[in-house]
């Protein structure tokens, strides 16, 4: 930008729609998803603008009927990645060069995009691909991609105005350059938005990106990067490659122009990332930016005052939408014993008009486990807690992987507060509750706070102002995302920047000014235009 201060179009949140019966959207988007079902999709890698075929291929089938074969991916050998680094540097001087507002534009076509013509391709895709119902691909694969891309160049756009004070005779300015070398981004299954937020970030402030999305969802990656060339993302800016996530990461991690990594997944894969980049620090060329956004293990607190009913729906949504497959779900619960019985009624009530099944009906509200190693794994829980003394599983329990990973929403009550489904990230629609006496309503927050190493959301429900303060202050560090009277989930950009600490991450803040200073490396500049002519200061004088 160096003709004008230009304005970008102000961002909104995109509208989320509704899909109910008879709407144009229904009937578009119901179509696609057969369309997209009957047919067959090859996901290359993507190097250098180019898609590439390697030939090494396997299967993509969708979790809610594993016998499917919707398409395959390509994987990538450690050549590709070496290529794909290669491209990525080859364009970073261009890029970092075009002036942003130019940068911009790109993305902010690429928002429209998918909230236009690839509406309907983007919600079947993660529909077929992660088994999301038609509302959960809605808020995720087109309202908050949109956001993100439509709201980071705003942030940007903001960063770039922050210039310092000048003092007589001299000018100062601050320049944001983007971080010298590459970022590695790493994404996981559950958001298409956060797939397609983590490599453009970066991009966007006008870094040069490799990419390696999760095997579980290829599907929808694919689409993403579509979209991206559709927009006008020139050759090598983000060079998408899949395969053995270790093996790739060795290669990237080793390289002495890795600069930054953009990560989002489980806390065990982020801290060994972590810890392989603290074993190659001396080979960087410029200490990397680790922002890593993980686990959570998070809660709803409900005072004795608080309202049952909508507790109760808090738990219902919170737990068990998308499968408790949001790093947001709420997954375990403080109840006062006065109000069990109310909370419980009504919300096995709600649970248990939940229909389970297929995306593609629309009338369930329950679909797949993403995979089978997930479905293993809490099958294995709901086993155990079968036979642990402490536990009582009130609702669901049920599991079934004949044609697709189907799990009930279930709820164990426990007597032990330090149970370890109180403790442990599941990733699966299990809610353990745990009922507390009413008068210890503040050891309660204790054991809130102190129960998991997590702090990512949390919510509290209570009518009284006094208890409400107590709690506000009480879990300051329980959760980044905190949650007064609200279900921990559905936090929107530019409303509620998403991130949490402890465990959870770095708490960078998707979606927000905070997430793209990350990738961005202020030079400041100092223009003297008097320069002095004698070393002497006047104090040296006679
Ligand atoms: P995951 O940890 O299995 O995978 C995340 C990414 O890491 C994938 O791309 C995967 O291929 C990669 N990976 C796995 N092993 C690796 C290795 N050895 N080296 C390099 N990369 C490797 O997570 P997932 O199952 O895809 O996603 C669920 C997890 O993500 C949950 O823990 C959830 O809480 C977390 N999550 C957090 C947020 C947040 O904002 N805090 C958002 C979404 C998901």
């Amino acid at each position: 930008m160096d003709k004008a201060y230009v304005k970008i179009p102000q961002a909104k949140n995109e509208p989320v729609l509704s899909y109910a019966p008879g709407t144009p959207e229904r009937e578009e988007v119901l179509k696609t998803y057969k369309e997209m079902w009957n047919s067959h999709v090859e996901v290359p890698l993507y190097i250098n603008g180019e898609k590439v075929f390697t030939g090494k291929t396997k299967e993509i089938r969708p979790p809610h009927d594993h016998g499917h074969v919707v398409g395959v991916f390509h994987r990538a050998s450690d050549e590709h990645v070496k290529q794909a680094i290669d491209a990525a540097l080859k364009a970073r001087q261009k890029w970092a060069d075009l002036p942003w507002e130019q940068r911009v534009s790109i993305f902010l076509k690429a928002a429209d995009l998918i909230s236009g013509p690839y509406r309907a391709k983007m919600n079947a895709a993660t529909m077929i691909n992660q088994s999301k119902t038609i509302h959960q691909a809605e808020i995720d694969a087109v309202a908050e991609l949109a956001d993100f891309w439509r709201f980071n160049a705003e942030y940007l756009a903001r960063i770039y105005k922050e210039q310092p004070e000048s003092a007589k005779d001299v000018f100062n300015r601050m320049e944001y350059r983007p971080l010298e070398g590459f970022i590695y981004a790493v994404t996981p299954f559950n958001f298409t938005s956060i797939a397609g937020n983590l490599p453009t970030a970066p991009a966007m402030a006008g870094n040069v990106v490799v990419w390696k999305p999760s095997v579980s969802q290829m599907y929808s990656a694919n689409m993403i990067m579509e979209v991206l060339m559709e927009a006008g993302l020139p050759a090598g800016v983000i060079n998408m490659v899949t395969g053995s996530a270790s093996k790739i990461t060795e290669v990237v991690l080793n390289h002495p122009e890795f600069s930054g990594l953009h990560y989002t997944g489980s806390t065990a894969v982020f801290q060994y990332l972590w810890k392989t980049i603290g074993n190659n620090i001396d080979k960087y060329k410029t200490y990397p930016r680790i922002v890593g956004e993980t686990g959570g293990k998070d809660f709803v607190w409900m005072a004795p005052d608080a309202n049952p009913v909508e507790v109760a729906t808090a738990l219902a949504r919170g737990a068990f939408e998308y499968q408790g497959q949001k790093c947001s779900a709420a997954s375990r619960a403080y109840i006062p014993e006065s109000q069990w019985d109310a909370v419980f009624k009504e919300l096995k009530k709600q649970v248990e008009s939940m229909k389970m099944g297929d995306p593609g009906d629309f009338s369930n509200f329950i679909t797949a486990v993403i995979n089978e190693a997930s479905f293993n794994k809490l099958a294995g829980y709901i086993e155990q807690a079968k036979k642990d003394k402490e536990v009582e599983i009130v609702i669901g329990g049920g599991y079934d992987k004949s044609k697709g990973y189907f799990i009930e929403p279930t709820v164990f009550l426990t007597t032990d507060p330090h149970y370890e489904t109180m403790v442990e990230e599941l990733f699966g629609p299990i809610l353990t509750v745990y009922v507390y006496p009413d008068k210890e309503w503040k050891e309660s927050l204790d054991l809130v706070d102190g129960t998991s190493p997590y702090g990512l959301t949390g919510a509290i429900f209570a009518k009284d102002r006094y208890i409400i303060d107590y709690a506000t202050k009480r879990l300051e560090n329980a959760a980044g995302n905190f949650y007064i009277n609200d279900k921990p989930t559905g936090a929107v950009v530019n409303q509620q920047p998403f991130g949490g600490a402890r465990a959870s991450g770095t708490n960078d803040k998707a979606g927000s000014m905070w997430n793209l200073i990350r990738w961005l490396s202020p030079r400041a500049i100092k223009e003297n235009f008097n320069p002095p002519k004698d070393y002497r200061y006047p104090f040296l004088g006679e």
